[in-house]
């Protein structure tokens, strides 16, 4: 809940826009400030004070507690042009919503105000240690100060997991020069593992998800009899509890509430597999009980390794009057994204597609493209730039590197999926369901064409790439004989190179067997670029040399027509005269 205090009547306004935005999420407190401001700090995880910063940092300084669990709280001026993160910055991810550089960005949305965002690891691009998504431990201020100071920090990979980039001056251990610190003065490092590891004053650990327990239960455990189980088999594995990444069980428990109260404890989903699935796999410690029961020889230890796809276990089977537990490692999962960066302008990159370049550790693409975003990526981003042709070796470079347990963002104009990487990269990665794949989509050089000429695409629309690289053009012409037939609105792509002048006059006098001359036609070259060129004409009037292949050329249907200078495709034909 976000609590909102105001004074004055422009404080009260822009509170109620807030309020409009996120009628479920808000709550206003009125009546004396000092007093105001102390309910909703009792009763809320947010707050946003239209109050000068002053002001709001007497009031609550009485009140300041723990900084993993004292409110979010973001100021904003009386004038409604800046929203600063005043308190509780870094405390993302939780239950208990954003933290205040979040909140900072998402009240400056609403209000069209700045966000003020002043904590040091956002400001310079470096990740917070705390901002990974992994649980971290350890010296998290002192190795922070290490990478903001750009002194080198020894990354240690003991699990490998897909991480987001850490700076250039953090290098992992096998890679760095011979270690010249002074003995007994230790250099600051940063630690991925699941094991208890004494963490020293110069370490931070960061714990991937990288453990699954198997357990079995008698209908009626309790969570803390499991839980206490978990523990005592980690411990003796010299595993950490935060590296817990799933709880796995037989279908036949899946609502035994000691199990779902443990996995709810622990952030875990719990997964279930069918008894026969784990009757299948080979265990140390079979036994005739659950075989009863359940109809396996072995719950807690064929749970975990199914769950964990691993063939070995870190904790054999260990038991309590009521329980039983094993622990497994699940192999690394790389990560890779595919991520559409729009037709060129930047305000139509999506929010989404920033987040996942800022967390990926390797960007791969074209490199024009790469260009357009390289001022977003975290330092230490590995990127690998290539020219015009060869999409086959990026698209299995991304697929390889993901396969090596890193993050890889595979970029591309537009949406990656249309007439782009997405689709040698999927064939690449085959069967295997060895990588999270995501797709994250872009706005197209169609869509944002249409935009630019109106509303060619109200009605049905076919689009079709006149590159006759990859395509014979006997199928591409057969494609736009069938479009004019069909009596389609038509965007071409890839209309005309310096190599390729034929294929679009060829195209054109197709549609122009069925399509009168006067049929509008919209060419948009570098759309939301800055170089964009906007032109409507008629099929009889088009000039192909004003096209080329940074161009689309969007031909209307029967019933496109120009209104106001605008290209329409009606969306009925009630309408028609
Ligand atoms: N994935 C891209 C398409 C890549 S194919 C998308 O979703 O839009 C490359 C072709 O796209 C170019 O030859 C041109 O026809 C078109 N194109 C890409 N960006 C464009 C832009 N900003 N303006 C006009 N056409 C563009």
């Amino acid at each position: 809940m976000i609590g909102l205090v105001s004074v004055t009547a422009a404080g009260a306004a822009a509170s109620a826009r807030l309020v409009a935005a996120w009628p479920d999420g808000t709550r206003c407190y009125d009546g004396p400030t000092a007093e105001a401001v102390r309910r909703a700090w009792g009763e809320c995880d947010q707050l946003v004070c239209f109050l000068a910063t002053g002001a709001t940092v007497r009031l609550v300084a009485p009140m300041l507690g723990d900084k993993r669990s004292d409110p979010a709280v973001v100021c904003v001026d009386e004038a409604g042009r800046h929203a600063v993160a005043l308190l509780g910055g870094h405390r993302d991810g939780t239950a208990d919503g954003c933290g205040a550089n979040q909140l900072a960005e998402q009240v400056a949305g609403v209000l069209g105000a700045s966000p003020v965002i002043t904590t040091a690891t956002d400001v310079t691009g470096v990740p917070g240690l705390d901002t990974l998504g992994l649980p971290v431990e350890g010296a998290v201020a002192a190795v922070s100060r290490a990478l903001l100071d750009q002194e080198p920090v020894q990354v240690q990979v003991d699990v490998a997991w897909p991480l987001p980039a850490l700076p250039g001056t953090a290098v992992q251990s096998d890679q760095s020069k011979p270690d010249r610190s002074k003995p007994g003065q230790p250099r600051p490092r940063i630690v991925v593992t699941d094991r208890l590891l004494p963490a020293g004053a110069q370490t931070v650990l960061l714990r991937p998800p990288s453990l699954v327990v198997g357990v079995g239960a008698s209908r009626g455990v309790s969570a803390d009899e499991v839980e206490q189980l978990i523990g005592a088999a980690l411990a003796h594995g010299g595993l950490s509890m935060a590296s817990v990444g799933a709880l796995a069980t037989v279908h036949d428990k899946a609502d035994e509430a000691g199990l779902v109260t443990v996995a709810d404890r622990l952030g875990v989903p719990l997964s279930t597999f069918p008894a026969s699935r784990l009757a299948s796999v080979a265990v140390p410690n079979p036994s005739a009980a659950p075989l009863a029961a359940v109809g396996t020889p072995s719950v807690a230890e064929a749970a975990a390794l199914v769950a964990a796809g691993a063939d070995d276990l870190l904790v054999p089977k260990r038991k309590s009057a009521m329980a039983t537990v094993a622990v497994a490692r699940r192999a690394p999962r790389g990560r890779l994204t595919l991520v559409g960066l729009g037709p060129g302008a930047r305000d139509l990159l999506t929010p989404r597609a920033i987040a996942e370049l800022r967390s990926a550790s390797v960007v791969i693409g074209l490199d024009q493209y790469v260009d357009q975003i390289r001022d977003l990526l975290r330092p230490g981003t590995h990127v690998l730039a290539s020219g015009l042709g060869d999409e086959e070796a990026r698209a299995q470079e991304a697929v390889t590197t993901a396969r090596s347990g890193r993050s890889v963002a595979l970029v591309g104009s537009g949406d990656a999926g249309v007439y782009a990487m997405a689709s040698p990269a999927l064939e690449f990665a085959g069967d295997d369901i060895d990588i999270d794949i995501v797709g994250i989509p872009g706005v197209t050089a169609n869509l944002a064409a249409s935009a630019l000429l109106g509303a060619p695409l109200g009605h049905d629309h076919a689009v079709v790439s006149l590159s006759d690289l990859h395509t014979p053009w006997e199928a591409i012409e057969a494609r736009v004989r069938a479009a004019a037939v069909g009596d389609f609105v038509v965007t071409f792509y890839n209309p005309r190179s310096l190599n390729r002048r034929q294929q679009l006059p060829l195209a054109l006098d197709i549609l122009r067997e069925h399509r009168p001359p006067t049929t509008p036609v919209g060419v948009v070259r570098e759309a939301t670029r800055a170089d964009e060129q906007v032109l409507l004409t008629t099929l009889a009037d088009l000039d192909v040399d004003v096209v080329d292949m940074r161009s689309v050329v969007i031909v209307g249907s029967t019933n496109t027509r120009a209104v106001a200078g605008r290209m329409v495709t009606p969306r009925g034909y009630r309408w028609m005269s």
